[in-house]
C-alpha cells in the first residue's frame, strides 16, 4: 500500500485538492508551502477566506458577487439600463468589463445547462432574469455564454425562452476560441465578439 500522509497535513492536501483547478500534486505543493509559511502569512489566508464568507454575497437583482445588494453596477445611473448582458459566472462579468466595450447591466446565471452534470434550466438564475424583463426598460438581452457545448445549449434555450417576449436577443459574434471559457479570450477578441453581436 502506498504511503500516505495522515492527520492534519493530509486534511489540508485534501482540502486544496477539492478546489477547482488544483490537482493532487498542486494541492500537496500548496499544503507544504503553508506548513513552511510564517504564522502571519497563514493567518492572512485564513482571514481572507473568513472575510469572503462573511461579507460577500450575491446581488438580489443580477446574481453577481457583491458586498452590498443591490450591487454597485445595478444601481449605477451612468450605466445603460436598457441592456442586460447574461453571463455564466461572476468572473465573466470581469472579462466583459475588461473589454471596455460595454456599459450596460449584467445577469449572472450561476452556470450553464449541462445534462452530463445534471444541471438544467431550473438550477440557473433564470426566474430573476424574467422578472427583470417585465419592465419596459430593457430593450436588449445579450447572451454572452462560454463558447462551448454547455454555453451553446444555454444560448439556444434562452433565445427560445426570451424570443416571444418581444425583446431583442443577441449573442456574441463567433471568433472566440471554441470549446473554451470566456475568461480565456483576450480583451480585444472578446470586445470584437461583443461589438459584432448578432440576433440569437
Ligand atoms: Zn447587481
Amino acid at each position: 500500500m502506498a504511503l500516505a500522509y495522515d492527520g492534519a497535513i493530509q486534511r489540508l492536501i485534501d482540502a486544496f485538492a477539492s478546489l477547482p483547478g488544483i490537482g493532487p500534486k498542486g494541492a500537496q505543493r500548496i499544503a507544504f508551502y503553508m506548513l513552511s509559511a510564517s504564522d502571519e502569512e497563514a493567518q492572512q489566508l485564513i482571514d481572507a477566506i473568513t472575510e469572503v464568507k462573511q461579507k460577500v454575497r450575491f446581488c438580489d437583482i443580477c446574481g453577481n458577487v457583491c458586498e452590498t445588494s443591490p450591487c454597485p453596477v445595478c444601481v449605477d445611473p451612468r450605466r445603460d439600463h436598457s441592456v442586460i448582458c447574461v453571463v455564466e459566472e461572476p468572473k465573466d462579468v470581469m472579462s466583459i468589463e475588461r473589454t471596455r466595450e460595454y456599459r450596460g447591466l449584467y445577469h449572472v446565471l450561476g452556470g450553464a445547462i449541462n445534462p452530463m452534470a445534471n444541471v438544467g434550466p431550473a438550477d440557473l438564475n433564470i426566474p430573476k432574469l424574467l422578472d427583470r424583463l417585465k419592465t419596459d426598460e430593457v430593450k436588449e438581452v445579450i447572451l454572452a455564454l462560454d463558447p462551448n457545448i454547455e454555453g451553446e445549449a444555454t444560448t439556444t434555450y434562452l433565445s427560445r425562452l426570451l424570443g416571444p417576449l418581444g425583446i431583442k436577443v443577441t449573442k456574441l459574434a463567433s471568433g472566440l476560441p471554441v470549446g473554451s471559457d470566456l475568461e480565456y479570450a483576450d480583451e480585444i477578441t472578446l470586445g470584437r465578439a461583443l461589438a459584432g453581436r448578432r440576433e440569437a
